[in-house]
């Protein structure tokens, strides 16, 4: 399917943006977490395709955990479109900008500092040391550390979460140490779920064809049991 996809780039929300962030809490990655995103971001690996196997099997285990939950308290899912356990993949050509989007259970504040960045995985120092042995990156995921290989692609990410026991909230960073979260009292209310918002790197702008995407996404909803749709902005 193709379909106009929202612009999350317009003046208005840019300056909405702007005065959220400059209001936004400011955290440094612990140190472990900090040396692997150097190595991925500087990683000459040429299989970056694998970001978006992470992404995706994050946003299933957000979508399995919240169905797992609904079976107690079917409540919990919602009505409409919040009740649809489904995960959105969309294509900003434009503005190179990929998002994944999942109704699952999503992240509170509390969440997003510790889920990433301030508290490394027992995985973490085994992934750094399977790559100075040189090790393939490719099994990230096996180490529980699979969220930042999607700096492999990206130069900034936004990361947008919603939980039902929390206000909408979003964490951001460039990689470069240190992220930032704040309330998205302006943003487009994602009533539960996450969104991770790519902002391709240029060596990364493969990723903004929709062909390229469309044969990955294919590939990797094999091993998923949600739906998962592309929808691209026209050229
Ligand atoms: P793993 O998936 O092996 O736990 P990751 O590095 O891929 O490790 O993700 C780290 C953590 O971040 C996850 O355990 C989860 O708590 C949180 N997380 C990542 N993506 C999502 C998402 N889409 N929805 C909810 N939580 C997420
Ligand atoms: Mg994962």
């Amino acid at each position: 399917p193709s379909a106009k996809v929202t612009d999350h780039e317009t003046p208005a929300r840019e300056a909405a943006l702007k005065q959220q962030r400059a209001g936004g809490e400011k955290f440094e990655f612990q140190a472990e977490v900090n040396r692997l995103m150097d190595i991925i971001i500087n990683s000459l690996y040429s299989n970056k395709d694998i970001f978006l196997r992470e992404l995706i099997s994050n946003a299933s285990d957000a979508l399995d955990k919240i169905r797992f939950l609904s079976l107690t308290d079917p409540t919990i899912l919602g009505e409409g479109e919040a009740a649809k356990l489904e995960i959105k993949i969309k294509l900003d050509k434009e503005n190179k900008i990929l998002t994944i989007r999942d109704r699952g259970i999503g992240m509170t504040k509390e969440d997003l500092i510790k889920n990433l960045g301030t508290i490394a995985k027992s995985g973490t120092s085994s992934f750094l040391e399977q790559m100075q042995k040189g090790g393939d990156l490719n099994l990230i995921g096996q180490f529980g550390v699979g969220f930042y290989s999607v700096y492999l692609v990206a130069d900034t990410v936004e990361v947008v979460s919603k939980h039902n026991t929390d206000k909408q909230w979003v964490w951001e960073s460039q990689a470069d140490g240190s992220f930032t979260v704040y309330e998205d009292a302006d943003g487009e209310s994602l009533e539960r779920g996450t969104e991770i918002r790519i902002h391709l790197k240029d060596e990364a702008s493969e990723y903004a064809d929709e062909d390229k995407l469309k044969a990955l996404v294919s590939r990797y909803s094999q091993f998923i049991n949600f739906p998962i749709s592309l929808w691209a902005s026209k050229e």
